[in-house]
C-alpha cells in the first residue's frame, strides 16, 4: 500500500498542493498541509504535487 506524507518541519503552508491535489491534501489548522487518508487513491496525484512542492516536503512511498 502506498504511503504519501507531508513533512511538517519543511511544509510552508504555501497551499500548492491543495490546489494542485485536493482529494489528497488539506491544511490543517496549524496552517501546514496534511494527507488525507485516501491519498493511496489518487498516488499519481499525489506525486504531481510532491513534484511541485517547493521544499519538497512530501514524501510518496510505494
Ligand atoms: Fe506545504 Fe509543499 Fe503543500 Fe506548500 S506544496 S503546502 S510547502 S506540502
Amino acid at each position: 500500500m502506498a504511503k504519501v506524507y507531508v513533512d511538517e518541519d519543511l511544509c510552508i503552508g504555501c497551499g500548492l498542493c491543495v490546489d494542485t491535489c485536493p482529494d489528497v491534501f488539506e491544511l490543517g489548522d496549524d496552517g501546514k498541509a496534511k494527507a488525507k487518508d485516501n491519498a493511496a487513491d489518487n498516488i499519481d496525484c499525489a506525486k504531481d504535487a510532491a513534484d511541485t512542492c517547493p521544499t519538497e516536503a512530501i514524501i510518496v512511498e510505494e
